[in-house]
């Protein structure tokens, strides 16, 4: 993996409009939208043939970092909100717990600090064998190493096609849970779409491989996250292999509308096994009219898992069904008055 940062110009936006028509004036493979760069820079020391653009139009300072808004009346999140801002806001810690403790279980707090919502959920996949460039399907190839080589970590548990990558982002489960919406700007407008239509998995854009449909000269401008009935109980866990910092083997982002104790609507949402964020519908209305006890819980984790479909290709990985069962359990528990203290598994 080469380490060296290549040459690259460094353009300011004036405005989002500015950045559309710099991109689309550019090019898909010569120019690419900038928010914090923890990314867009680590693509290009690792020297990903089709992921090296020459020109970072850079969109950190158009005024789209702000939070707006409480649980009662819904948020509203500018896209370059520093990922730091999102874990450490108190509006957001006390009405919708899910999306702070989602931000605070991303990478590290140097990455915290410049990373940003946006750049988060739209982050490239960190297969290693494209992050070390190989020629497969998202580097302009025609296969996929990770479905048949080493998938240990790194790759989908519920399938795919052409490409198997994990979406990696720790906010786009969270976000997806709570329902939320992104508004999306391009040169033919603005659209706001829902998470599961922002991520709805692999499809082929502008000639490239990705989950997302953001088009390379669209810029996402904000994410709405809707009011919460009261009573709304939420929580995010996630399963990691190193504690300093490490991607998601594994995570669970619940979202449980309370009527007294009696569970009325569930989002129960996997993040880390998925080319999407998943959402867990079998789990979803298993909990919906019940009380969360812990046979409740270890029902509806083994639910959420019922129709994984781990790669048996390659090295394979199928312990991480166990896993996605495992966060779906403790993310539960977090939120259950009667938490079983003597159940570790
Ligand atoms: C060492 C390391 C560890 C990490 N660990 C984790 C982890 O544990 N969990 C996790 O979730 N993530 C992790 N990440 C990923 C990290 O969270 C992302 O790199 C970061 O959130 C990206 O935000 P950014 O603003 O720096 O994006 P950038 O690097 O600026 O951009 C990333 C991508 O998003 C696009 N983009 C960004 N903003 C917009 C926008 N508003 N409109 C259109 N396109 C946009 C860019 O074009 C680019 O393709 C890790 C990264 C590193 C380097
Ligand atoms: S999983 Fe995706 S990124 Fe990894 S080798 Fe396959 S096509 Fe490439």
């Amino acid at each position: 993996m080469r380490t060296e940062v290549s040459k690259f110009a460094l353009i300011q936006a004036s405005s989002v409009s500015d950045a559309v028509s710099k991109l689309t004036q550019y090019g898909v493979d010569n120019a690419v939208a900038v928010a914090g760069a923890t990314d867009v820079i680590s693509r290009n020391k690792n020297r990903i043939t089709t992921m090296m653009q020459q020109y970072l139009i850079d969109i950190s300072g158009l005024g789209l970092s702000y939070i707006n808004g409480s649980s009662s009346s819904g948020f509203t999140i500018g896209a370059t909100t520093p990922i730091s801002t999102v874990a450490n806001n108190s509006n957001i810690s006390s009405g919708i717990s899910v999306l702070s403790q989602a931000a605070s279980a991303v990478a590290t707090n140097q990455i915290q600090n410049m990373g940003t919502i946006a750049g988060d959920v739209l982050q490239e996949v960190w297969c290693p064998y494209v992050r070390n460039d190989f020629p497969c399907w998202r580097n302009g190839g025609n296969v996929c190493y990770g479905a048949i080589g080493d998938n240990r970590y790194y790759h989908s548990i519920f399938g795919g096609r052409l490409c198997y990558a994990n979406h990696a982002g720790d906010l786009a489960p969270a976000l997806t849970a709570l329902g939320a919406t992104a508004t999306i700007q391009g040169s033919l407008g603005t659209r706001t779409v829902s998470m599961e239509d922002l991520i709805p998995g692999i499809n082929v854009i502008s000639g490239r491989v990705k989950e997302n449909t953001v088009d390379y000269n669209e810029i996402l401008t904000e994410f709405q996250i809707p009011a919460q009935p009261s009573g709304t109980v939420s929580a995010f866990y996630k399963a990691r292999d190193r504690g300093t910092w490490d991607f998601a083997l594994a995570s669970a982002a619940v979202v449980l509308n309370m009527s007294g104790s009696t569970i009325s609507k569930a989002s129960v949402v996997l993040g880390g096994v998925d080319v999407k964020p998943h959402r867990a519908t079998g789990a979803e209305s298993y909990l919906s009219g019940q009380t969360l006890s812990e046979s409740v819980i270890q029902n509806a984790a083994a639910q959420a898992v019922a129709d994984a479909t781990p790669l048996t290709t390659g090295i394979g990985n199928a312990y991480r069904v166990t896993i996605a069962n495992g966060v779906v359990r403790k993310a539960l528990r977090s939120l259950s008055s009667t938490p079983n203290a003597s159940v570790y598994d």
